[in-house]
């Protein structure tokens, strides 16, 4: 839909402009500036996560059988499932994942041909291996008319083993959100919404060639909240062009003043090739926010939400209510096991990621063939259990090194000895110490608030510094 984490999932795509890939022979910038204001001048800049989990790709003729098997000794560990709708009424104009302008036609097609791939699974469904959460992402899924979202969680629930308490969660734009969708998602199971408001300024939504009004949305949202049957979650992006500091507080405000149960507080990302790059280069739209105004903003989000007592709960998901939970993104993060349905969606079984074809076409062929329509898959890396570690503990913010050492058993270091995380990380927590971005207690290491906002940069350093170290 958005920035968020569950749209990533789904799909590939550039690094953000500013948030650039690792570099090969990067491990220099592991390392933080000591400053006396770590969050604007820490590291120079963001980098994307490059967990690196699926370094060797599978030959083409393997993947059939061996997405297969692996579908089918899916184990009861905690899992999700991923599906993708791409299409969208209009392109807004920061996006990065739109995946064409949806149409009647277009999303009945479309909709045959993913019940077919869902059908699919049938064959493999173990019931004793619940699935914990269901997103449905994009793409706008609120797109698709009432009856189709019905039918399409009606398919998805009587196929899929979801667990007692499953999260299933619909993306979606709020002016899509009229009496028969509302009540055609809530028929068919959900009991979450994430709606991407990204923010309530009138001016600055237009800008980015979102539709609804301020007012519009508040009294969308009070109506949907009034039907008392789903958790409400809304998207909010700070550094947005041409907004300012108080326009962000005024966002924050606004949510705090609503009966929502969620939010989340993303930093913008400007794609490479995008309509937003090339109209803010072009001077048709104000500059987004530059870093150091970002980690600004980062810090007042912070501030406002624990001044309100929202809970955190993950690096930037607060719960309002103990209606909302969170499952998805925590395993999406922790590639946890993740079923994937529809064009470019993306999967993960017992370590292996795998993509769906990312083309439309190529996808209803596949479907309309009776084939499981996966493109892509590559192995998990030699260091899978201890990146995973890594991922899933700094998505809360911090770090058990003990848990890192657990991961660590059966893998050499240095001359053939066993790594030690305490002792490999010494380096990089001192200097993190001593630039503000860590504090420790025992095995934990805590991100301070700045260490909140380079929370990437130190995560992709803690990967490839294990990494690196394991080299030589
Ligand atoms: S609604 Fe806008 S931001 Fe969301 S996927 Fe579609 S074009 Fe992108």
């Amino acid at each position: 839909m958005s920035n968020s984490p569950s749209a990533m999932s789904g799909r590939k795509k550039p690094a953000p402009l500013n948030m650039v890939p690792e570099a090969p022979g990067a491990e220099a910038s592991y390392f933080a500036a000591i400053s006396d204001s770590p969050v604007s001048r820490a590291f120079s800049r963001k980098v994307s996560v490059h967990a690196g989990m699926g370094g060797v790709p599978v030959p083409r003729e393997e993947i059939p059988a061996l997405q297969e098997r692996l579908r089918a000794g899916r184990g009861g560990r905690p899992a999700a499932a991923y599906v993708h709708l791409p299409y969208c009424e209009n392109k807004c104009l920061y996006c990065g994942f739109f995946g064409g302008k949806y149409t009647e036609n277009a999303g009945a097609v479309y909709l045959e041909a993913l019940v077919r791939e869902i059908e699919l699974e049938r064959a493999y469904c173990n019931p004793e291996a619940p699935i914990n959460a269901l997103y449905l992402g994009g793409g706008t899924p609120t797109a698709m008319q009432p009856d189709e979202l019905l039918h399409l969680l009606q398919t998805l629930k009587q196929v899929l083993p979801l667990a007692n308490d499953c999260e299933i969660t619909v993306e979606g734009r709020i002016h899509n959100f009229e009496p028969k969708r509302i009540e055609a998602c809530l028929e068919g199971g959900a009991n979450r919404f994430s709606i991407g408001i990204q923010s309530f300024n009138t001016e600055i939504r237009r800008r980015l060639g979102r539709i609804s009004t301020k007012e519009d949305i508040i009294r969308n949202l009070r109506f949907l909240a009034r039907y008392n049957q789903a958790a409400l979650i809304i998207d909010l992006i700070y550094g947005l062009p041409g907004q300012s500091l108080t326009d962000w507080e005024d966002d924050i405000r606004t949510f705090l003043d609503l009966p929502l149960d969620g939010v989340d507080l993303y930093q913008l990302n400007i794609f490479p090739g995008s309509a937003l790059s090339s109209a803010i280069d072009t001077g048709r739209v104000p500059p987004a926010a530059s870093l150091p105004q970002q980690g600004a903003f980062f810090e007042r989000g912070v501030a406002l939400m624990q001044g309100a007592r929202c809970r955190r709960l993950s690096m930037s998901h607060w719960g309002r209510t103990a209606r909302e939970r969170n499952i998805y993104n925590p395993l999406a993060k922790k590639r946890a096991d993740c079923l994937q349905f529809g064009a470019g969606a993306g999967g993960v079984l017992q370590g292996w990621s795998m993509f769906n074809h990312p083309k439309v076409e190529q996808y209803l062929q596949c479907c309309n063939a009776g084939e499981k329509p996966v493109a892509m898959m590559a192995a998990p890396s030699p260091d899978m259990s201890v990146v995973r570690v890594i991922l899933e503990q700094m998505e809360f913010c911090r770090l058990n090194l003990n848990d890192v050492d657990a991961a660590f058993a059966g893998c050499t270091g240095r001359n053939g000895k066993k790594k030690d995380a305490h002792t490999l990380y010494a380096p990089l927590l001192d200097n993190w110490k001593k630039a503000g971005l860590v504090t420790q207690d025992g095995p934990w290491v805590e991100l301070s608030l700045a260490g909140q906002f380079w929370q990437v940069n130190l995560t992709q350093a803690l990967i490839g510094w294990q990494r690196q170290m394991g080299k030589e």
